[in-house]
């Protein structure tokens, strides 16, 4: 079975793909159809798990005829055969294994990763943190509505979460709600249509903990808010929790009702500021510990410094660099990851004319010969690899680049684009080259 999945996977994903995280991967065993791959590290798991376990399944089901569920795991060291046990704590699922009890729907909804023992706490989110915490413990006292509030990526949904599980796992019958405004404006509509508003409201008002994502989008939807105030009310009234998590305070939401204001702002609001460095630094730390990958402290410290203001694409960074590194089967270096990872506000900021420059002095031509129609191997080479670092570096059109070079054609710069970015994924040297010229480039444009 597994060579016919290879082979049909091979047609279906590019080869660099394929070759990095399927070939690597084997099929454990078919049982009870459920189809165990293992992969030889958690990095490639994960992988594996966010952007192909779909694809897998499809190609599964259409050899066999029916619809399989798929594990991926780790290869262990000893080849000891999963237990049951471990094939349950896995947190694959896929859309096409349907046949979920309510524990594992409960489970599904919620991300497994956003858990308290996972979550950094530093004093930026102190205050939500603990909140959560004692939400967790004892719902529907104190703090009801928790309201937890700050910028995107800063990890609203992670507590909202994290309140979740931890719940299931004190009480597994307790039924926890975690609900995305959208997705309730959407049941919503979707109960007027069928006439069933009825059910909608007897599911809503049922649950012991309702945990609604995003409440901002409530903007400007009359409806739902008239909606949303009932369910509020008789949750609240029943000292069930309720837990809202939204991107600005109350009060700043347009178009809010006032009694909606008012009822979010009873009970605690708590928000999240943007981490600190030592907290960011924190957050990488942990996370490359569950991805059993050792980080050298410059490479923390240097993600940790690039990427200030939002949780994900920290965490963004360092898969990216951990994708890179494993894709080439290179040491964990910051020189190593440093080319993937310069962000890109950075690389706008400069001039063409400090691009030629440095282009110029480190291949040994003047900025004249750059912009000159010669062909001589030394100056073309040149000129095309500054068109690509202008591309990379500034927003200017392929016309406007082509000025920059004595008035060459845009094809001629495209050409001169998409050969350097081939070279680059196959010459190393080249791709150092290429980021010192970036590293240069970016230095004399900030002195500027
Ligand atoms: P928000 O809902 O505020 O936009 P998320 O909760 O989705 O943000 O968080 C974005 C990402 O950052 C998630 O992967 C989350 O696990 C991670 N994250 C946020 N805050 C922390 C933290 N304090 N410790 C560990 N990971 C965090
Ligand atoms: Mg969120």
């Amino acid at each position: 079975l597994w060579s016919q999945v290879l082979e049909r996977l091979q047609l279906e994903l590019s080869r660099p793909t394929f070759e990095t995280w399927i070939k690597t991967a084997s099929a454990e065993r078919l049982e009870n159809n459920c189809l165990v791959i293992r992969t030889p590290n958690p990095f490639a798991r994960n992988w594996l798990q966010k952007y192909y376990i779909n694809t897998i399944a499809h190609v599964v089901q259409d050899i066999l005829g029916h619809p399989v569920e798929i594990y991926i795991t780790v290869i262990k060291g000893d080849e000891s055969h999963l237990s049951t046990q471990d094939v349950t704590e896995l947190p694959a699922s896929n859309s096409i294994a349907q046949s979920v009890n309510t524990n594992k729907q409960k489970a599904t909804e919620l991300n497994s990763k956003y858990i308290f023992s996972r979550f950094v706490v530093g004093a930026n989110n102190r205050m939500a943190h603990a909140a959560s915490l004692a939400v967790a413990e004892s719902p529907g006292r104190e703090f009801n509505p928790l309201f937890l509030c700050g910028g995107v990526g800063l990890g609203k949904t992670h507590l909202m979460q994290a309140i979740g599980h931890y719940r299931c796992e004190i009480c597994p019958d307790c039924k926890i709600f975690y609900v995305s405004t959208e997705q309730f404006t959407n049941d919503l509509i979707t109960a007027i249509r069928k006439d069933s508003m009825q059910s909608f409201r007897e599911h809503y008002r049922a649950a012991d903990v309702l945990l609604v994502d995003d409440i901002q989008f409530l903007e400007g939807k009359e409806y739902t808010q008239e909606e949303f105030f009932h369910t509020f009310n008789t949750l609240h009234e029943a000292g069930k929790q309720v837990v809202i998590a939204s991107d600005r305070p109350p009060n700043h939401i347009p178009s809010l009702q006032e009694r909606l204001c008012s009822r979010f702002s009873m009970g605690l609001i708590a928000d999240i500021q943007p981490p600190d460095l030592e907290t960011r630094m924190a957050i990488l730390q942990k996370k490359s510990e569950y991805e059993n990958i050792r980080l050298p402290k410059d490479v923390i410290e240097y993600i940790a410094s690039n990427y200030t203001s939002n949780i994900r694409e920290l965490e963004g960074a360092l898969i990216r660099a951990l994708a890179y590194i494993s894709i080439w089967g290179l040491p964990m270096t910051l020189g190593n990851i440093a080319p993937v990872l310069e962000p890109s506000s950075e690389k706008v900021a400069a001039t063409p004319e400090a691009i030629l420059k440095v282009v110029a002095d480190t291949f040994d031509v003047s900025v004249e010969d750059l912009k000159s129609n010669s062909r001589r191997r030394e100056i073309s080479w040149a000129r095309q690899i500054g068109m690509y670092l202008m591309r990379q570096h500034t927003a200017l059109s392929l016309p406007r680049i082509g000025e920059e070079f004595g008035g060459k054609d845009h094809t001629t710069v495209i050409y001169s684009c998409d050969k350097i970015t081939q070279l680059r994924e196959s010459d190393r040297t080249l791709a150092q080259t290429l980021r010192q010229l970036s590293d240069r480039i970016n230095m004399t444009s900030r002195s500027q």
